[in-house]
């Protein structure tokens, strides 16, 4: 366990999964695949896609940068998800908290599965008369 804290404290990987938990721990497990992504900015998550795939790093409502921040305190798509399970002030509490809290969990889910149904969409081709 020191040896895993140690490595945890000095890597430069995961330093997103860093800011949420500092402390090497094994019973933190979240097994879903949406929250995933979230906690780690990977995904569809634009800057991930970005780097991975030298997509667009921006958001689909303009903004130059989709992050998980972005997604979670600022993207106004997502504002009537957020106003129900968040609490109205939820700009002013940590990303810990959020994750912390079941209700603010199931609303980030309900927004990533909403990203990845539109992230598997197929891109509609202009020159192909069959669409
Ligand atoms: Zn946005």
């Amino acid at each position: 366990m020191a040896e895993w804290q140690s490595r945890w404290l000095h890597s430069t990987k995961g330093r997103d999964v860093y800011e949420l938990y500092k402390e090497a721990k094994e019973n933190r497990i979240q097994g879903d695949f949406f929250l995933n992504q979230l906690i780690t900015g990977h995904g569809t998550i634009g800057i991930h896609q970005a780097r991975l795939f030298h997509k667009s790093p921006s958001c689909q409502c303009g903004h130059s940068t989709e992050d998980r921040h972005h997604i979670i305190y600022q993207c106004p798509l997502w504002n009537s998800i957020r106003s129900k399970p968040l609490p109205l002030n939820h700009s002013s509490i940590s990303m810990n908290l959020i994750f912390a809290n079941y209700k603010s969990k199931m609303g980030l889910i309900e927004i990533m599965k909403i990203k990845l149904q539109s992230a598997l969409q197929p891109i509609e081709d202009e020159d192909d008369p069959t669409h």
